[in-house]
């Protein structure tokens, strides 16, 4: 049984990202070869729409770029991903890197200027709190690798 894998919808292709637009899609069909993929996109189940003003985190609030506090927002969208995982029996994820919600190590700094800073996503935090790994897409390699490891 392939193990399963929680990933970023917009990596798969999914138009959900703030401005509708795509992001660069990963290798889909050599990741469906190796693991059964559950898409989640937190900032939609946090109530959101696309296209959607964007945000980004301010400590442990979230803020869009017009002063609206979307933190309840990213709060749900995180806690239904977690949920999502633990009925799937997903224990690894393969999120967006930088985004507010699933970046992992360096997200944008709240200034809006396009300025990283070390740090998660909201959702990413929730998850590794929660005993999930996440990678980013780039870190697939060492995706496989450790996935390699486990057979
Ligand atoms: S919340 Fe995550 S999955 Fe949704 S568009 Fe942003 S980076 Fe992609």
């Amino acid at each position: 049984m392939k193990r399963k894998l929680l990933v970023s919808a917009c990596l798969l292709g999914i138009g959900c990202r703030y401005d509708g637009g795509r992001v660069k899609k990963i290798n889909v069909e050599e990741l469906t070869e190796a693991f059964d993929i559950i898409p989640i996109c937190p900032e939609i189940y946090g109530g959101l729409p696309t296209p959607r003003v964007p945000s980004e985190r301010m400590g442990e609030r979230v803020v869009m770029k017009d002063g609206t506090d979307v933190t309840e927002n990213f709060e749900r969208g995180a806690l239904y991903s977690y949920e999502l995982a633990l009925a799937g029996g997903a224990d690894i994820a393969l999120l967006k890197a930088k985004s507010p919600s699933c970046g992992k190590g360096e997200i944008y700094d709240g200034s809006f200027t396009g300025r990283l800073t070390k740090g998660d996503g909201y959702t990413a935090e929730y998850l590794m709190a929660r005993g999930i790994k996440v990678y980013t897409e780039n870190e697939i390699a060492m995706l496989f690798a450790e996935q390699s490891k486990e057979k």
